[in-house]
């Protein structure tokens, strides 16, 4: 069963506000096993409106639609509906009343205008809406040589719209699917330390369009995301067609995966950290805090996050809290990250210091000096260094450089090799 979810409101489409009704549906019907294959964000106007519903009901199996079912002139959706699928707009003396008890339980009288809000398309079931002055309704519209398309209507206030689903359309949609109905189950796997092209090159054909199974990749800020998708008739049945999926993924990409279904490097190393009881302190001059702050929200009473030290880009250049910023121009030694690691981890008496500098490169390239991101990992008998360069938007450069310091303890810190012999990694 294909689906449609329509977002109907000016707000929606001018930016003033972001469309989270379409998302949250989307996923519910995925999880019923009904695809939505099209969102469409419309204004209000009435002939864009019926536009709009023509096309999805002619496309789609269900239509969903969210916004403009309330009393004011710019709230179309009733009259639109009628209009596209000829259901002319009758009133519903029951539910009129209900909406005028409504009035009076607030302490008011129903305003003559709000009376438009129990005026349904001809032969369309109403869909009550428990907390709300605005009842959807479910319209099924014939469809020459096809079954009807059923065309629900719900609030634009997301709390409404969401309780009417949970207790009347998604129940009722779960019953129109039947037997027939097939579930949709998704396993997220999280990756850090190669790019999507990289990691889509060590999968043997995974992400093929058509696969079943399907296997979607995406980035952001550097971790990089494989999602597989599977239908069946339960949750055990899609959990034995992802399986084995999961199982190729991760035997291809090895310690590339660091978690699964959202979790997050800074909680994966405070798991791994807390395991072997052992601590950490950051000195941070390069993602602006933000490893100190991920960390110390994945670690709030700080069992092993014991605290950290945060320095600007230019101060920390030189590797000396407080240095000003004519002392950071100084060219400071290679491997200065990895003193820095070793005095933080002295300075906050953990067994495990990190540190994350900018240095500058002694041999400026053609369009100027370079900048390279340090990192350098000690516990007093494991050291390990690592650099980069320090180049891209700051909105990626920061957050990634961030990762880069969880995965460095995350890759060293692993029980396997954690009794690694000292190394010097560049
Ligand atoms: P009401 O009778 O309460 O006005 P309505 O069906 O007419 O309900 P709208 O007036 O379109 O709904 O929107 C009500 C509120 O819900 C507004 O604050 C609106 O910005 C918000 N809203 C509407 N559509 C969405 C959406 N798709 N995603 C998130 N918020 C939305």
């Amino acid at each position: 069963m294909l689906a449609e979810i329509v977002a109907i409101g000016d707000e929606l489409v001018t930016g003033e506000r972001l469309d989270t009704n379409s998302q949250w549906l989307a996923r519910r019907m995925g999880e019923l096993g009904v695809r939505a294959l099209f969102h469409t964000t419309v204004g209000d106007d009435m002939e864009a409106n019926q536009a709009v519903l023509v096309a999805a009901s002619q496309r789609t199996d269900v239509v969903v639609i969210t916004g403009g079912l309330g009393p004011t002139a710019d709230d179309l959706t009733r009259e639109a509906v009628a209009l596209a699928f000829a259901a002319p707009l009758e009133r519903d003396e029951q539910v009129l009343a209900s909406i005028r008890e409504l009035f009076r339980r607030r302490g008011r009288e129903m305003p003559e205008r709000n009376a438009v809000q129990a005026d349904f398309p001809k032969s369309a079931r109403v869909v009550p809406n428990p907390h709300g002055s605005a009842p959807g309704f479910w319209l099924e519209v014939p469809r020459p040589r096809l079954a009807a398309c059923h065309v629900i209507a719900l609030p634009g206030v997301p709390a409404e719209m969401k309780q009417m689903w949970e207790e009347s359309v998604g129940p009722q949609l779960a019953a129109l699917l039947g037997e027939s109905r097939q579930l949709i189950r998704h396993k997220t796997l999280h990756c850090f330390g190669a790019g999507e092209s990289d990691v889509e090159s060590m999968l043997p054909d995974l992400i093929r369009r058509g696969r079943d199974p399907v296997v979607g990749i995406t980035a952001s800020r550097a971790t990089i995301t494989l999602r597989v998708t599977a239908r069946g008739r339960d949750d055990s049945e899609c959990e034995a067609r992802i399986a084995p999926v999961v199982q190729t993924i991760r035997a291809c990409l090895g310690s590339l995966v660091f978690g699964e279904d959202g979790e997050r490097l800074e909680q994966v190393v405070v798991r791994q950290l807390m395991e072997q009881g052992r601590t950490l302190a950051v000195y941070d001059a390069v993602s602006s805090g933000r490893i100190l702050q991920w960390l110390r929200d994945a670690d709030p009473t700080g069992v092993v996050f014991v605290g950290g030290t945060l320095l600007s880009h230019a101060h920390g250049a030189t590797g000396e809290p407080g240095a000003s910023a004519t002392e950071a121009s100084e060219e400071p030694e290679a491997g200065d990250a990895l003193r820095l690691a070793s005095e933080c981890r002295s300075r906050f008496g953990t067994d495990w210091g990190l540190a994350l500098r900018v240095r500058h490169s002694t041999s400026p390239s053609a369009d100027g000096a370079e900048e390279w991101i340090e990192l350098a990992l000690t516990d007093g008998i494991t050291q390990v260094i690592e650099s980069q360069r320090f180049a891209a938007h700051p909105d990626v450069l920061l957050p990634r450089a961030a990762k880069q310091g969880l995965d460095l303890i995350r890759r060293i810190v692993r029980p396997s090799i954690a009794d690694a012999t000292p190394s010097r990694v560049v």
